[in-house]
């Protein structure tokens, strides 16, 4: 006999996941011969630069890495990050005390609610967002309070909307700039209000930066670590993801405040043991290496933002270019739900887009384009776009 056990609250509560049904739907395209594209899936499609995989080649054959890694990661990799923050953002940070490495940043966002959260704690999350901060808050038994991202605030979280006594009682928050999946960025003035507010009602502030530097046009997003005060009410999430299209390496850190970095480094090495030093080499090459290929990755991305946006504002939006992330946001036409323009889009023309449902109840109405397809499978998405769509209203 099968034996049925009785899943913890904890999983139970997870929300359900919202893509099962166009995975379904995709499923059935591609069963029919249709080529699908897929604009989903926020993941690079180009590949980790070769100096980077290099050092992994070179690492993996070294023994003295073979062994257990220390969970907080190797002093020299957590130096590389705290030089790399110092390049980047003129941003002072001891890699002894202030640096965490993680298993993805990802990891260090799931793990930091079980840091500071106990059962009942309220907890501040933007809506849309990533997923892994309601995740890792109602997996630690927390409720999350959802702060909405409001086109009419730049996506931009309204402090002062949020109620006194929801602002008591939270002990955390989450913020993410430059945004997924708005693409909406921050700026020095609103993360200073973060610090004010962190400070009044005395909640530690978690920003995720995963997208710090994937930005166009010019514009160079900032570390919330440069407003003064940050360090005192938070930490700052980042990892070589998004930078040098390492999303499956899994390797990331946490920076900023002194006892959250030592708090997320002892649960850490309750649950792993770090990240296998020879990625932890690898990481350190891209992150002291040449950044010309950031500029370049950058470009191509740019290239195929405007191939979208300005395919989609020929059709009937008005959408302003986002400076950042590799995301575009947009609303859906008259007559539809975001669900119901992702299956029609789908449907229609065999190209994958999310809803923003999928971030939250405040994206609805909306859906998410990710810019990882080639500019050819772009211009193939925009041209089916246009044939079966024509002009949409609002
Ligand atoms: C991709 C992404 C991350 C990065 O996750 P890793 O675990 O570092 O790969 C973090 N936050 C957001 C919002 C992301 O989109």
């Amino acid at each position: 006999m099968t034996l049925r056990f009785e899943e913890a609250d904890r999983v139970k509560n997870l929300p359900a996941y919202l893509f099962a049904r166009i995975e379904k739907l995709i499923e059935e395209k591609r069963e029919k011969g249709i080529d699908v594209i897929s604009l989903g899936i926020g993941d690079p499609d180009m590949p980790t630069p070769d100096y980077i995989i290099n050092e992994l080649k070179k690492e993996a054959d070294n023994s003295a890495n073979h062994q257990y890694p220390s969970s907080v990661g190797m002093l020299s990799y957590r130096q590389a990050v705290a030089d790399w923050y110092k390049n980047r953002f003129g941003v002072e940070l001891d890699p002894k005390s202030e640096v965490v490495s993680l298993v993805g940043s990802k990891e260090g966002i799931g793990h930091i609610s079980w840091c500071y959260l106990n059962p009942g704690d309220v907890v501040l999350v933007p809506d849309p967002g990533y997923p892994v901060y309601s995740g890792g808050a109602i997996l630690a038994g927390a409720h999350p309070y959802y702060m909405p991202l409001k086109e009419e605030n730049n996506f931009l979280p309204d402090l002062s909307a949020i109620p006194v006594d929801v602002a008591q009682k939270a002990k955390m928050m989450f913020i993410n700039y430059p945004n997924n999946p708005t693409g909406a960025t921050a700026d020095e003035v609103f993360y200073k209000e973060i610090v004010a507010f962190a400070k009044q009602y005395n909640i530690l502030v978690c920003h995720d930066a995963a997208y710090s530097e994937i930005s166009f046009d010019g514009y160079k997003p900032i570390s919330f670590m440069q407003v003064p005060g940050a360090k005192d009410v938070g930490i700052e999430f980042h990892s070589v993801s998004k930078t040098f299209n390492m999303t499956g390496w899994r390797i990331g850190w946490a920076v900023g405040h002194p006892d959250v970095v030592d708090a997320l480094g002892r649960l850490k090495s309750n649950v792993d043991s770090g990240q296998f030093q020879a990625v932890q080499y690898a990481a350190i090459k891209g992150l002291t290496g040449p950044n010309d290929f950031i500029d370049k990755m950058c470009g191509v991305y740019q290239e195929r933002r405007d191939i979208l946006v300005d395919a989609l504002n020929e059709m009937g939006w008005k959408l302003a270019k986002p400076k950042g992330t590799f995301y575009v946001w947009a609303p859906v036409p008259k007559g539809y739900s975001s669900e119901s323009f992702a299956e029609a889009v789908l449907d229609k023309t065999g190209i994958v887009i999310t809803p923003g449902t999928g971030y939250g109840a405040e994206g609805a109405g909306y859906f998410r384009i990710a810019l990882t397809v080639p500019k050819d499978r772009m211009l193939d998405a925009v041209d089916r776009l246009k044939k079966s769509f024509g002009a949409v209203e609002f």
